[in-house]
């Protein structure tokens, strides 16, 4: 398989490449990216990203899936400066789940229909490489239907550091515990700790947290085990706009890699996965650390002057920390307008990403659905709870009709989906989750800001993470 064509002489918003993009016979360029995250009018990135979504999941459905986020642990060794999950471990309210408590929420989740868990944690240190075998063991044995997508790179690296795995690489390493896990009933990974892959940016952020290279390599090995995962960002803080399209085209060009190798297997040999799906989503900055820097333009002084992040940051990541002083010691943060021209950027330019997802939790739902319009097909997960975003800040709680109903007033017919976006129900008749809906007044947008308290009844949420 080949990349798509570049012309690197046209303009970024040239209409004839934008349309060529849109119809998927061209690739923009990483400046022709930049170009656009820059500058281009709203209107056009919005367009072009909506028509490129067409193009690849037609003009009726947009889906959704339903499953529930377990995070096992919360004592992490890393202390990433916007995360307000994360505790040492000798806190009051430092927790590890048990198996059985995990059994008995994925045992909640089956009894209203879900399919998949996504189950990340801190990466805590505490506990062996025997107790995550056993616990996927044990969710094989007793939910054999349940998809699990668990475990970030981010929480692999550590693994590997955790449990000194043989090998003679970092690649060979997490292949080493990654097929364990595979063995014992792991099924994907989820592209947590993304983040921004430059060094500059994400050694500002990620204290502790891998490098972009052992990202991606994690990434390729469960690739290469047949996994299909996802890639994430979270921008809005203190990187440039060029550490985006950076971000991006490292994705880019690690998906072609595999895509390619993948093609060039023997039929024999087993069948690879890549990424499905692309998310990117704008830092909360409540309770963290990384949110009390000071915005940019709050000194007077700053008004009108370039963002250091931008004077610092290279599309080839190689901007250093100290290209600039006050790199890392402001923020710009980003809204409903930056967000959406950024996932708009993200479907144009991840022409071999198939699925790009409405981070709508941190923006709340109505620009959820607004996002369908900017080139996002899929609305995310439902899911039973949610604990690392609402950390930080306020996220929203949807229940299945409501999400269903956004989906269909933004002109689409909404489907359930499962891991590798196959279509397990759609939703046209009267029994769809929103048509059976009689009194919508019980049905509103409701905020989470923690864990809810163990509740007796599961209730049926909805997050896009
Ligand atoms: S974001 Fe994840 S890895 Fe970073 S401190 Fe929080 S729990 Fe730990």
């Amino acid at each position: 398989m080949h990349p798509l064509p570049e012309h690197p002489n046209l303009a970024a918003t040239d209409t004839g490449l934008l349309e060529a993009v849109a119809s998927g016979q061209a690739r923009l360029t990483p400046e022709q990216g930049l170009a656009l995250l820059r500058a281009a009018p709203g209107t056009l990135l919005g367009r072009y990203a909506d028509a490129r979504c067409r193009t690849i999941h037609g003009d009726r459905l947009r889906t959704y899936i339903i499953d529930r986020n377990i995070n096992y642990t919360n004592v992490c060794n890393a202390r990433c400066t916007f995360c307000a999950f994360r505790r040492d471990g000798d806190e009051a309210d430092a927790y590890t789940l048990s198996h059985e408590a995990i059994h008995d929420k994925i045992a909640e989740l089956v009894a209203i229909g879900g399919t998949q868990i996504l189950m990340q944690g801190g990466m805590n240190p505490a506990l062996p490489l025997a107790w995550y075998v056993e616990l996927l063991t044990s969710i094989k044995r007793k939910f054999p239907k349940v998809h699990v997508h668990a475990f970030s790179p981010p929480e692999f690296i550590e693994f590997v550091h955790f449990f000194d795995p043989p090998g003679d690489s970092l690649e060979a390493k997490i292949r080493y515990v990654m097929l364990r896990l595979r063995e014992a009933g792991l099924d994907s990974l989820p592209g947590g700790g993304g983040e921004i892959f430059a060094p500059a940016v994400r050694q500002r952020i990620g204290l502790g947290k891998c490098d972009a290279e052992a990202w991606l390599t994690c990434m390729y090995v469960a690739h290469s085990l047949g996994m299909f995962t996802s890639a994430t960002m979270m921008f809005g803080h203190v990187e440039g706009l060029a550490d985006r399209v950076h971000h991006m085209h490292l994705v880019r060009r690690w998906q072609d890699r595999v895509l390619a190798e993948s093609a060039r297997a023997d039929d024999r040999a087993p069948p690879m996965g890549h990424y499905v799906s692309f998310i990117s989503w704008p830092f909360q900055r409540e309770n963290t650390p990384l949110g009390r820097v000071p915005d940019w333009g709050a000194d007077p002084a700053e008004i009108d002057q370039p963002f250091p992040g931008d004077l610092a940051a290279r599309l080839d990541g190689s901007a250093a920390k100290h290209d600039h002083p006050l790199l890392g010691k402001r923020v710009r943060m980003s809204g409903a307008a930056e967000y959406l021209r950024t996932q708009a950027v993200s479907r144009l330019f991840l022409d071999n990403i198939y699925s790009i997802g409405a981070s709508w939790v941190t923006m709340g739902p109505h620009i959820g659905q607004v996002a369908l319009a900017w080139g996002a097909n899929d609305m995310g997960s439902v899911m039973m709870e949610e604990n690392v975003v609402s950390s930080a800040g306020t996220t929203y709680c949807l229940d299945e009709a409501v999400i269903c109903r956004l989906i269909r007033d933004a002109g689409f017919t909404p489907a359930q989906r499962d891991n590798t976006y196959d279509i397990l129900r759609l939703h046209t008749g009267p029994d769809s989750p929103d048509l059976r809906v009689k009194d919508w007044s019980a049905h509103r947008a409701r905020t989470l800001h923690r864990q809810a308290p163990r509740q007796a009844k599961a209730t049926l949420t909805v997050a896009a993470r």
